[in-house]
């Protein structure tokens, strides 16, 4: 565990109406009330607007699961940061496994979205993360530095809590495969260098790095145990608030 305020994130992906979002939001909000984390939650779009109103009183940060880099125009199904913003959002998660391999979502495309996240107020939580192949094949760090050298690219980090990076190994996310606490570390560290060299050291010492891939209630402990963990995407198990408690309240 490092000295770094923790950051628990459930990333509800395209689950839950509106009614059931607000209400699973309360649930969290009024279960962990000492939980001593931050806590975040990122419904879809549609269910934003009940969510903020839900948790208006509570402990719990809105997310948002994406954003279109432009301010505003023709682009038509999309969501500009400025919109998100006026809803109470406070973070956006950038560059998800999922919006990589299954939108084809580019390095450079996520950039754009990284930036434009950044003009409108909002944290980027930029996800890297291997395929299980390319893990096999020994390139998992080459895989990661490319993506947080592309995705970070002419991208300045004023302060700490500008950025949060999630490392979500592919094979891992909605599988039941957690990485072994000593897997993510390795790459925590590594990654935590990288900023170090891309930034500075002050800098990379304060930036939380969230694993993500599988967390549940049974094995976040050993995974905050580490020192270059600092809190969790969680897909899956922030689904309900049974299973979400666990981890957002894993220190008590
Ligand atoms: C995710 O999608 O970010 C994720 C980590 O999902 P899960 O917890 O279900 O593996």
């Amino acid at each position: 565990m490092s000295e770094r305020l923790a950051l628990m994130a459930g990333n509800w992906k395209m689950n839950l109406t509106a009614g059931r979002a607000a209400e699973l939001a309360e649930s969290v909000g009024r279960g962990s009330p000492d939980s001593g984390v931050e806590v975040m939650v990122a419904p879809p779009f549609t269910a934003l607007s009940a969510v903020a109103e839900a948790v208006r009183e509570l402990p719990i940060k809105l997310g948002a699961q994406n954003l279109y880099p432009a301010k505003e125009g023709a682009f038509t199904g999309e969501i500009s940061g400025a919109m998100l913003r006026d809803l109470g959002v406070v973070y956006v998660i950038l560059g998800h496994s999922e919006r990589r391999h299954i939108m084809g979502e580019s390095d450079d495309f996520i950039r754009d979205k990284v930036a434009a996240a950044q003009e409108s107020g909002l944290i980027p939580v930029l996800c890297c993360g291997e395929k299980l192949e390319e893990r096999e094949a020994g390139q998992t760090m080459e895989v990661i530095e490319t993506q947080l050298e592309q995705g970070l690219k002419d991208i300045s980090v004023p302060a700490p809590r500008d950025l949060v990076v999630a490392y979500e190994p592919v094979w891992a996310i909605g599988t039941g495969k957690t990485a072994t606490p000593e897997i993510a570390q390795e790459v925590h560290g590594k990654i935590r260098d990288w900023l170090a060299g891309r930034y500075n050291k002050d800098l990379a010492k304060g930036v939380r790095i969230l694993y993500g891939g599988s967390v549940k209630g049974s094995n976040v402990k050993a995974l905050m145990a580490e020192t270059d963990i600092d809190g969790a995407l969680v897909g899956g198990a922030s689904l309900s608030a049974e299973a979400f408690l666990p981890i957002v309240n894993y220190r008590l």
